[in-house]
């Protein structure tokens, strides 16, 4: 059977030599006799899984040695939570950038545990555009400062990060980490569900500078302080054994590419595509967001009607391509180009928005 042209928003397409590699070794890994779901956390197999998963993150990313990285379960909502309980002090605040849905979770859950001050918000435009860093209200005293840099459901996009002076940068990089080169060091922590650009659900990475991490809060539950995590290697209870093991897969597959270099010239190319299919269009397809907070990894698009959207979303599931169905808070289409979308996929996909305006 083939396969089909998955621009789901996440989980998300995975590259087919890392699902068929699973597969191959599915049910006995590496001559156990048993597959990686039946073998112990603290075997040698599992060990070599996890410290080769550390491995591929730091020399992809580029992760200097003072930053330590760990897997959780609870997905990146739960980092909404743990983030504040771990570094907000007693009586202190940290300042949030709020530029989409996630983003506005994130800071409705600091505000639950202490206090999150609003930084910038683009929520009066429907987060159709990106407060640039120069224009955050930062206060002197916050604990951290928090950022999005791709929101996912409304397609913005910060391709560059500020290197904040005295201030601790924490950033969700869900659904965009691992798509483009960019410098780890100007952030105290950055964590990322792991189901749009690293793998499966279930497992959420996190990287956590050293200094930063010996300011946490004490006296948390155990499992929710970083350094439970950080000081047992992730293994303090089971850790989601199957999800980082296919997570390497990934890793292995974006270093068999040439890294992130190569993976970011070819992000950017799929984006260019379907932004000239849409500007191009004459105004049949209308992009959402403003054009210098575009997307590469997220673009969501309308048509002149809501008939017209159904009908765009029906006749490319005919033409196998699947998953474009824009969120309810935008409405219309969205394209989710995620590492392991090909450019086949996407000349397929406009190929398809040319025939589609012709035909209507
Ligand atoms: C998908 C997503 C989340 C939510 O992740 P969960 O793992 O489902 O909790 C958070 N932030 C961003 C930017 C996302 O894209």
């Amino acid at each position: 059977m083939a396969r089909i042209y998955n621009f789901n928003p996440g989980p998300s397409t995975l590259p087919l030599t890392a699902l068929e590699k699973a597969q191959a070794e599915f049910t006995d890994y590496k001559g156990s006799g048993m597959s990686v779901l039946e073998i112990s956390h603290r075997s040698k197999d599992f060990e070599a899984i996890l410290a080769n998963t550390k491995e591929l993150l730091r020399t992809l990313l580029g992760i200097p040695d003072n930053y330590q990285i760990i897997f959780t379960g609870g997905g990146a909502s739960l980092q909404f939570a743990m983030l504040p309980m771990n570094f907000i002090p007693a009586g202190g605040s940290a300042d949030y950038v709020v530029t989409g849905e996630w983003a506005r979770r994130a800071y409705k859950e600091a505000n639950i545990i202490a206090k999150g001050r609003l930084a910038a918000s683009s929520e009066a435009d429907n987060f159709s555009w990106l407060p640039t860093p120069d224009a955050w209200d930062l206060d002197p005293a916050s604990a951290y400062v928090h950022m999005t840099s791709n929101n996912t459901i409304f397609g913005t996009q910060y391709h560059d990060f500020p290197a904040l002076q005295d201030k601790n940068l924490v950033c969700d990089m869900s659904s965009d980490i691992m798509s483009h080169q960019f410098d780890v060091k100007k952030f105290a922590m950055i964590y990322a569900g792991a189901q749009k650009n690293l793998g499966p659900a279930g497992v959420t990475m996190a990287i956590i500078r050293d200094d930063f991490a010996a300011k946490a809060n004490k006296g948390l539950p155990t499992m929710l302080a970083y350094e439970t995590h950080i000081k047992h290697d992730s293994l303090y209870n089971t850790p989601p054994v199957f999800g980082i093991y296919i997570m390497q897969l990934t890793l292995q597959w974006v270093k068999d590419l040439g890294g992130l270099p190569a993976i970011e010239a070819i992000n950017r190319k799929k984006a260019e595509l379907v932004y000239s299919a849409i500007d191009g269009s004459d105004g049949f397809y209308r992009g959402t967001v403003r054009t210098d907070s575009r997307s590469w990894m997220n673009i969501p698009f309308r048509l002149t009607s809501e008939e017209l959207e159904a009908a765009f979303i029906s006749e490319a599931k005919q033409a196998g391509l699947i998953g474009l169905k824009g969120h309810r808070s935008v409405g219309g289409i969205r394209v989710s180009l995620y590492n392991a979308m090909t450019v086949e996929g996407v000349e397929k996909l406009t190929a398809f928005m040319k025939d589609f305006k012709a035909k209507h």
